[in-house]
Order: C-alpha cells, then structure tokens, then sequence
C-alpha cells in the first residue's frame, strides 16, 4: 500500500490542490492528514471540503481544536490568535462539526500511528532527540506496539529511529525502515512550511517495501499570499509564506 501523508494545510488552497494533483499523479493508494487543516491562510472551507469529498483520513491539530471551540487560543500568538478569530468568523456550521469530530490519534489500517503534535498531547512540539525519545516511549506503551508514528505539528520534515535506547535524527530524503526499530516521522507543511523552503512538503509511505520519502512541490506562492492580503488577514502571514518560515 502506497500511503500519501500530509500535514498542516492551514487553510492554504492552492497548496493543498498541487499536493494532490501531484499525489493523484504519483498514485498513492491512500492519502492521511496530520491535522492543522485550518488557521493562517484564507480558506479553511474549501480545504476541509476538498479533504471530506475524498474521504481523506484526518486526526485534529491544535489550530482545528481552537477553531471547532475546544479550547481557546489564548495560549496563542497573536498571528495565530488573529488568525483562528478570522477562521471561526467564516467557517461554515458543518465545516465546524466535522473539526470538532475530529481523532486525537488514528492507527491507520493497522499500520500506523498518526498523531498532530505528540503520542499524547495535540500542542507538543517533537523537535530534537529528547522530545522524540520520550514520544518513543509512549509508543511503546501503546496496546499496539506501534512501531511507525507520523506526527506533524513542527511544520518541519523530520525522520526518528529508537536505536539502542536513543533517538537519532536520519538526515536522508529516502529512508528504508528496518524491522525491530520504532520511527517518528513528520512530513513537513503542506501550507506553511517552516524551513526556510517555501515549497510545499509531505511524505510517500510504501508499506510494502518500508520506505519513506520525503517530497518537495512549488505551488502559486503569489496567488495565496494575495488571498491573504485581500481577506483582511494580517500581511505578515502573506511574507512568512513567501519565505518559507
Ligand atoms: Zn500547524
């Protein structure tokens, strides 16, 4: 089985349509989303509706989990604040039920784990061995002994193995998974990524084979940034884009 997976859309349209043009046109057999569908970018209905009409399986972000009215945003910063404000002003009734619905977590087709943030909380970041170890450790505690987790939350592409009692950052773009080793693995931003690369970002998963690649696609940048200025969100939203942070 060809797996797709995505993460933190964030409302950004002309991203999310080349990712799954590109997706469509790679075949994927089946495509997951890590969550953050919406936040920051101009349009959070169609995202989610594109997402719904093909059945795409999703797990809830800390952006959807504000949005839906779970939990308020004043833990945010201001963009983001501003942002989830906007959001709930123009989300559509349905669009909201389908958020506040949403899994925390998702063991997809018995294969594996796919989570927002951490194991356990939808607002932990995993960024370096630490975060990552501790997150191995919760894995193992999952009835499942799960031994993939793909997590998103960071907006940065990422690959974790458990070796030896340690987590290891692997740096390759193709990965082959070895039996008997758990991984973290986080496929980037679809729209907003963080790396200093604005292109979109989101992972190839082979079941059959045990690999994972990480992929990179240009999508119109111009045209979303405009979007942003022309619903009223705030212009520094439209320049992060552009550069990729
Ligand atoms: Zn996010």
């Amino acid at each position: 089985m060809l797996y797709a997976v995505i993460s933190d859309i964030h409302s950004n349209l002309e991203a999310l349509t080349a990712s799954l043009s590109e997706i469509d046109r790679i075949k994927a057999d089946r495509i997951v989303c890590l969550g953050d569908i919406v936040g920051y970018n101009p349009n959070p209905n169609e995202c989610i509706e594109l997402l719904r009409e093909r059945n795409i399986q999703c797990v809830m972000g800390n952006h959807d989990s504000r949005v839906a009215g779970l939990e308020d945003a004043a833990d945010f910063n201001l963009l983001a604040a501003r942002s989830i404000e906007w959001t709930r002003g123009v989300l559509t009734p349905e669009n909201r039920e389908f958020l506040a619905a949403l899994p925390r977590s998702r063991f997809i087709d018995g294969r594996f784990l796919a989570i927002h943030g951490g194991v356990n909380d939808t607002d932990q970041y995993i960024f370096g061995a630490r975060d990552a170890l501790r997150n191995f450790n919760l894995m193992r505690e999952l009835k499942k002994q799960t031994r993939v987790c793909f997590y998103g939350h960071t907006h940065v592409h990422a690959a974790f193995v458990e070796k030896d009692g340690e987590a290891h950052l692997l740096e390759e773009n193709e990965l082959k998974l070895e039996k008997g080793f758990r991984y973290l693995l986080n496929p980037g931003a679809i729209g907003q990524p963080r790396d200093r690369d604005p292109r979109a970002s989101f992972a190839l998963y082979d079941t059959d084979a045990s690999l994972v690649s990480f992929r990179r696609l240009d999508y119109d940048i111009q045209r979303t940034a405009a979007s942003i200025v022309e619903a009223g969100l705030p212009e520094r939203l439209a320049e992060r884009l552009k550069l990729g942070w």
